[in-house]
């Protein structure tokens, strides 16, 4: 077997409109191809012993162990590597399920389908699979060992992609709540919303976190005494540099019990606390200072209690927490070491701060706390007592969590709504020393310790004991308060030819109503009035540069079929799915050689518009008309003819639609009109001579009125939007020669050459067309497009393009000119190669008030030359 190409999708996609994570991986089976798994000996029963758990695996049966029944009956290695990659992935810990395998034009092979929770982690188990099956086959097994190497380098890979506990709490209620979220390429820094609408986070600091405050709460000295000219019971204490000053120090606190910390430390590091000798003071005193930044030290009166956590989010308290240090607790029998070990089985337990729970470290630390309380790991704990491993609580070092938001006292929460005022900060974790939080800390004796910026949402979000709280619930109603949008209006844009003139003038329409426009197309990314980048951008990551983009207000997104066949779309919905038409052109490429498999690809588009949105869709193109049974949003069609039966129907139901009729492009509801403008007074349509151009214009009306825009609007629009050549070079570029006309336009498959033609054979006079094709087409193609053409023109000359594409001279000219005469034996035509001299040939040949239609290979040099002749004659 051979993997030929790995493809990492990440939005509404050909595979699934639902899924939008997905590896597709085009395998060739080789050797395997046309072998079903009950032709190889010892497969199924290999399969069974390396992967037991694929009982779980329904597949097609419906029932448990449904998918290893198919393997024991015969099924192709394709499916069953799909099936391995899915329980790989889930074996290390990733929930997916989602697969499918189809073959493709190409004998043994196959493209494999299956979902991921992260890319990496995909991509690798898609390998994995195929080694592991591959080595099965061979040997009848697969090493235990390799196994375990495997799901170890796919646990890491899918921890290394974890964004963090409170990170992960924010994004899981965005999804909740439909808010996009991008992860920014800056670490850790992560966008939710699109657009002007976006708000930005990195763990718990966001847009609205004030630099002045944050800065406040890492000083800790500066954050007591605002506190304490605020009146806010704070730990008495002083700031020491120099070691001779430690003594006078402590008795200005009022001498022991006391606590030593550095001045800028944060996560307990470098803290002792509940000091009460000399000798531990000297100790501490080094401990703090090497930690400190500044090696300036704070000694503080120790206060007894337990350490708590008022979560205060946008002036709430929305969660609070008792925090508890690394402990066990005795059973009578077991030793210290041995307690610490049971402990650390906990599965909630792991490493670092992934997990609820953090494992604890036997280490230097836990040994010097214990002896302090004069245990070592060998000594056996009495029932029921309970020895500490740590001075402080915090959850990375083994602590625990108790949830108290139900029992602080109202008078705490005043207290706690004030500390954060004075302080500036809008998500705020405040550490609270007191032995009862039920109780107002006056009562107490209870002092806040220090305010926290960016605190962990670890220990409410998933307290070790009591309620989980929605702290991410309460960051999101900050960000987005019920009723702000986090969205913008998406349309996107697709069809076979058309598309960027569509989303040109859609974008036009927009740009009426005075918002910014970020739109894509085949020449380039623009925002406003300016091009932000150059080239072909249809695909999801140009679209991604509009979405990210913090001033633009409506997104108007060309999608290919490239982009989306590469990729998936850039957004999970849209609010206007556009589908122009379906026609046959680039099959054959990307495993999709029908035209059916082309529709549903295109279809992608109608089926990711959201519910509360519309599908506009060409009620003339049978093809595109049949997507409304696929499509969730509601759907608006758009007709060249007022009889179209589709359209007809449509409307009888009361439903949008829109229509060119007695030449005037109108938007019908139900029985209701709005007479948009007549097809002359709109420049792209050629004085109304380019029937394709209205088409386009149609939709794009349906598009801006489906989202609002004021018909007087989309009248100015349309009535200002014209395809000049430096706008929109090789787009229907007519230029007026004196004596004749000369067209500059790109049509490069067959169903935009005969749109061209419904302009062409409404011109009066001669009409002359310079003729050729791209050699990569296939010949039936090339020959379809020597038969319009004889339709169209008076009298043609077939040229070639210079770049040939695989072919030999001459070679397209001749299959064009063989459709020619196909359509007409007597057809008046030249056939000369250079392009430049066919150009020439043809405004000599033209007679006066005629036409000449180029279609170049480069729009650009045949621009120059057309120029030329322009100055010529002028
Ligand atoms: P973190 O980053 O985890 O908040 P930190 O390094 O910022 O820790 P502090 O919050 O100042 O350090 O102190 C850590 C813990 O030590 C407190 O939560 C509290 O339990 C304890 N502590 C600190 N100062 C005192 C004090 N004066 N009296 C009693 N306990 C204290
Ligand atoms: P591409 O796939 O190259 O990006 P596109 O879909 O963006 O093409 P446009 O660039 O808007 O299409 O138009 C290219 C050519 O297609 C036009 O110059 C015209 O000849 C033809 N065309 C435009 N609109 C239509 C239409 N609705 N139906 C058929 N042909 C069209
Ligand atoms: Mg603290
Ligand atoms: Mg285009």
């Amino acid at each position: 077997m051979k993997i030929l190409k790995t493809l990492t999708l990440r939005g509404p996609n050909y595979w699934s409109i639902r899924y939008h994570k997905l590896i597709v991986m085009r395998l060739d089976l080789e050797d395997l191809d046309e072998r079903y798994s009950n032709q190889i000996s010892g497969f199924y029963e290999g399969l069974n012993e390396v992967l037991p758990s694929l009982v779980e695996h329904y597949c097609s049966p419906g029932y448990r162990g449904g998918f290893l029944e198919r393997v024991r009956e015969g099924t192709l290695m394709g499916h069953i590597i799909e099936h391995v990659a899915l329980e790989l992935q889930d074996l290390a810990g990733m929930r997916v399920g989602f697969g499918r395998t189809r073959e493709t034009a190409e004998q043994g092979v196959y493209n494999v389908v299956f979902e991921y929770m992260d890319e990496r982690a995909g991509r690798y188990a898609g390998r994995a699979a195929v080694r592991l099956c591959q080595s099965i086959v061979d040997t009848g097994t697969y090493p235990q060992a390799e196994l375990e190497q495997d799901l170890q380098d796919l646990r890491e890979l899918w921890s290394n992609a974890s964004l963090g506990p409170s990170t992960e709490t924010i994004i899981t209620e965005a999804d909740e709540r439909k808010i996009p979220w991008i992860q920014l390429s800056a670490r850790a820094m992560l966008q939710l919303g699109y657009g002007v609408h976006q708000k930005r986070i990195q763990a718990t600091l966001s847009d609205y976190s004030s630099i002045l405050a944050v800065e406040l709460a890492c000083d800790k000295e500066g954050t007591k005494t605002i506190l304490r000219d605020a009146g806010i019971p704070v730990p008495q204490g002083t700031v020491i540099q120099y070691f001779d000053e430690l003594e006078e120090a402590i008795e200005d606190v009022g001498g022991y019990p006391i606590v030593i910390k550095p001045l800028d430390g944060n996560h307990g590091r470098g803290i002792t606390i509940d000091i009460n000798s000399w000798e531990d003071a000297q100790q501490a005193y080094d401990l703090a200072s090497n930690a400190a930044k500044t090696r300036s030290v704070i000694i503080e009166r120790y206060y007894r209690g337990s350490d708590h956590r008022i979560l205060v989010v946008n002036g709430e308290v929305v969660a609070v927490a008792e925090r508890v240090p690394a402990h066990v607790t005795g059973d009578g029998r077991s030793t210290i070491s041995e307690l610490i070990d049971i402990t650390n089985e906990d599965p909630r337990r792991g490493d670092g701060h992934d997990n609820v729970l953090t494992r604890i470290t036997l280490d230097k630390t836990a040994i010097d706390v214990l002896k302090r309380q004069n245990y070592d790991l060998d000594s056996v704990l009495p029932k029921g007592e309970r020895v500490f491993l740590r001075a402080t609580a915090n959850l990375s070092t083994g602590g625990i969590a108790i949830d108290r938001t139900d029992e602080i006292h109202p008078e705490n929460i005043w207290l706690a709504k004030r500390v954060v005022k004075h302080i500036g900060l809008d998500i705020a974790g405040i550490d609270v020393v007191t032995s009862d939080i039920s109780k107002p800390l006056r009562e107490t004796d209870g002092v806040v310790v220090e305010v926290n910026a960016a605190p962990g949402f670890r220990m409410h979000a998933a307290p070790s004991v009591g309620l989980p709280r929605n702290v991410g619930g309460a960051v999101l109603d900050m960000l987005f308060p019920p009723g702000t949008p986090s969205r913008i209006p998406i349309i996107s844009i697709t069809g076979t030819n058309g598309k960027t003139t569509t989303t040109r003038l859609i974008a036009h329409i927009f740009r009426q109503t005075g918002k910014v426009i970020g739109y894509t197309t085949t020449d380039g990314i623009y925002i406003g009035d300016y091009l932000v980048e150059k080239g072909d951008t249809t695909g999801p990551q140009s679209a991604q540069v509009i979405l990210r983009d913090p001033t633009v207000e409506v997104a108007v997104l060309e999608t290919a079929r490239g982009g989306i066949l590469r990729a998936g779309l850039a957004f999970d919905s849209c609010d206007v799915g556009v589908v122009l038409n379906v026609a046959a052109d680039h099959l054959g490429i990307g495993d999709i050689n029908t035209i059916e498999q082309l529709t549903s690809l295109k279809s992608v588009v109608a089926e990711a518009t959201s519910p509360n949105g519309y599908v506009v869709l060409n009620a003339d193109d049978e093809r595109v008309a049949g997507m409304a049974e696929r499509v969730k949003g509601k759907i608006a069609y758009f007709s060249m003819n007022s009889e179209n039966p589709v359209l007809q129907d449509h409307l009888r139901r009361g439903k949008l639609a829109a229509v060119y009729e007695n030449g005037y492009l109108s938007i019908l509801e139900g029985s209701l009109t709005f007479r948009i403008e007549e097809a002359k007074n709109v420049p792209i349509t050629m004085g109304g001579m380019a029937p394709f151009m209205i088409a386009n214009a149609l939709a794009a009306c349906l598009a801006a009125f489906a989202q609002g825009v004021d018909v007087e609007l989309i009248r100015q629009g349309l009535r200002t939007f014209n395809l000049s050549a430096e706008k929109t070079p090789g787009r229907m570029n007519l230029f007026d020669l004196g004596q004749y006309h000369v067209l500059l336009d790109y049509a490069h498959n067959p169903a935009s050459y005969e749109a061209l033609g419904g302009f062409v054979k409404n011109w009066q006079g001669d009409r002359v067309g310079v003729i050729g094709g791209p050699g990569d087409r296939r010949d039936e193609d090339l020959i379809q497009l020597g038969r319009l053409s004889a339709q169209m023109f008076d009298y043609m000359i077939v040229k070639e393009d210079y770049d040939r594409r695989g072919r030999n001279s001459g070679e397209v000219a001749d299959l064009i000119i063989k459709g020619i005469l196909q359509e007409n034996p007597e057809a008046q035509y030249d056939r000369i190669l250079d392009e430049q001299e066919a150009i020439n040939t043809g405004f000599e040949k033209v007679k006066d008030d005629g036409l000449v239609v180029i279609l170049p290979e480069s729009v650009t040099t045949a621009m120059k030359r057309i120029e030329a002749e322009q100055a010529k004659q002028g």
